[in-house]
Parts: structure tokens; C-alpha cells; sequence
């Protein structure tokens, strides 16, 4: 089985249309939260999801578009955008986002958009808090996003764990005795520096995991934001990949 792994497409069609047309002949999709908030195609993201097979998992800016999470902790431009995406869903989108869980299981793999510990608010950036993490899933590999940093944690013997950044083009092999936590990066806004969309595929026959980047129309996703009055740095930072 071919499975695609998306996280924080953050309402950005475009880069998402980009992703789905680089990876082929994938059984499923698995997404990892935030589908929405950010860009400006909220409505467009959940109905394109929709036409393909795919489960998916809440994100925190999912839920605060839905009013289920407070954005009293979201930074001023994250906030407008929430409101703006808030006021522009139907309900039949909203609908959609609210039945989205916290956490699923699918095969050998646990889904949070955060981390297992702290599914929808902790960002997996360090060893210790990925260490803690490993304790909070029990299947052999565990899926986060959030960070939007293409990454993995390792856990090696003794419960050390090691963590590195997943370059494009990044093999890991998945033995199942060997348990890690893989973040596939950010389709929509990713930050590492590098602006390209960013996704990952497990191939389960090869038993293989495998990090892509894949240019997309990052000046279509600006216009957009732009003709909608999105806040400036949510539109300059897609170009910077920051
Ligand atoms: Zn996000």
C-alpha cells in the first residue's frame, strides 16, 4: 500500500493540487490536521479532501475556526485569519471539521496532528519532548505535523531517542521493532527555509518511508490572500518557506 502523509495544508489549494499531482497510484491519504487557517481556500482544501480516499485528524487552528479552542493563544495574524476562515465556511465544511478526532489509528500507525501526549497544542521540536511521547502511543510508529518541519525521532536502545530534519528525498526503513515518530513537514506554509510544499509516503510493501518537497504556484496562494485582505507577513512568509 502507497499512503500519503499531509500535514498543515493550512488552506492553501494550490500547494496542496501541487502535492497530489507529484505523488501518483497512492491507496490512501492520511492527513494530519490544519487543514484550514492561514490561506485562502479554506472551503476549496476540505472539498478537494473529500474527493479522494483519506482519513484525517483535528488541528488546533481547525478547532479554533470552529470556536472549540480559544484564540486568546494564537498570535494576532493567525487570529484574523481564523476569523476570517471562521466567517467564510459553509456548513456542510464545518460539518466536516467537526468530525474529525483528536487521534485515529490506521495500521501499524497512531495519528495526532501535535503530539500523542498533548494531540492538538504540543510542537515535537526536541528530544525531551519526544522522548515523553513515545510513552503516550503503542503502535510501532507514531504521525505528527504541526511544527511544519519535515523531521523524525528515533527511538534506539534503552529508550534514547534521537532526533533529526528529513531532507527531500529522505529514505527511512521501518522495522518495526525499531519505533519512531515522523513528521512529514508542511504542504501549506512550510518553515524550514525551504518554500516548497512538503509531504511524505510510506510504501508498507517496501516497508519504506520517504520525504518529498514539490514547487507549487506559491504567487496564486499570495494573489489570493492579497484580493482577500489576509494579513502581510501570512503572505510574505509563504515565499520565504519561513
Ligand atoms: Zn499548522
Amino acid at each position: 500500500m502507497r499512503i500519503g502523509v499531509i500535514s498543515d495544508i493550512h488552506a492553501n489549494l494550490s500547494a496542496l493540487d501541487a502535492v497530489l499531482a507529484h505523488a501518483p497510484a497512492l491507496d490512501v491519504i492520511w492527513c494530519l490536521g490544519d487543514i484550514v487557517g492561514y490561506g485562502p481556500q479554506p472551503e476549496e482544501v476540505i472539498q478537494r479532501l473529500q474527493t479522494l480516499r483519506h482519513a484525517a485528524v483535528a488541528g488546533n487552528h481547525d478547532w479554533a475556526v470552529l470556536g472549540r479552542l480559544s484564540i486568546a493563544d494564537f498570535n494576532p495574524d493567525a487570529a484574523a485569519a481564523v476569523r476570517w476562515t471562521a466567517a467564510r465556511l459553509s456548513a456542510s465544511a464545518r460539518g466536516y471539521l467537526q468530525a474529525l478526532p483528536q487521534r485515529r489509528i490506521e495500521d501499524a500507525f497512531t495519528l495526532v496532528h501535535g503530539s500523542p501526549r498533548n494531540p492538538l497544542w504540543e510542537y515535537l521540536l526536541s528530544v525531551p519532548g519526544a522522548t515523553a511521547s513515545f510513552g503516550h502511543f503503542t503502535t510501532p510508529w507514531c504521525l505528527v505535523g504541526h511544527t511544519h518541519i519535515p523531521s523524525l525521532f528515533i527511538q534506539r536502545d534503552k529508550g534514547r531517542v534521537e532526533a533529526a530534519y528529513a531532507p527531500p528525498d529522505f529514505h527511512l526503513p521501518l522495522d518495526p521493532s525499531q519505533r519512531c515518530i515522523l513528521n512529514p513537514g508542511s504542504v501549506g506554509q512550510p518553515r524550514d527555509g525551504d518554500p516548497r510544499a512538503a509531504y511524505l509516503i510510506i510504501d508498507t510493501d517496501r516497508a519504506v518511508a520517504t520525504w518529498h518537497r514539490v514547487p507549487y504556484d506559491i504567487g496564486a496562494t499570495q494573489e489570493l490572500m492579497n484580493r482577500y485582505r489576509l494579513p502581510k507577513r501570512l503572505i510574505t512568509r509563504l515565499a520565504e518557506g519561513r
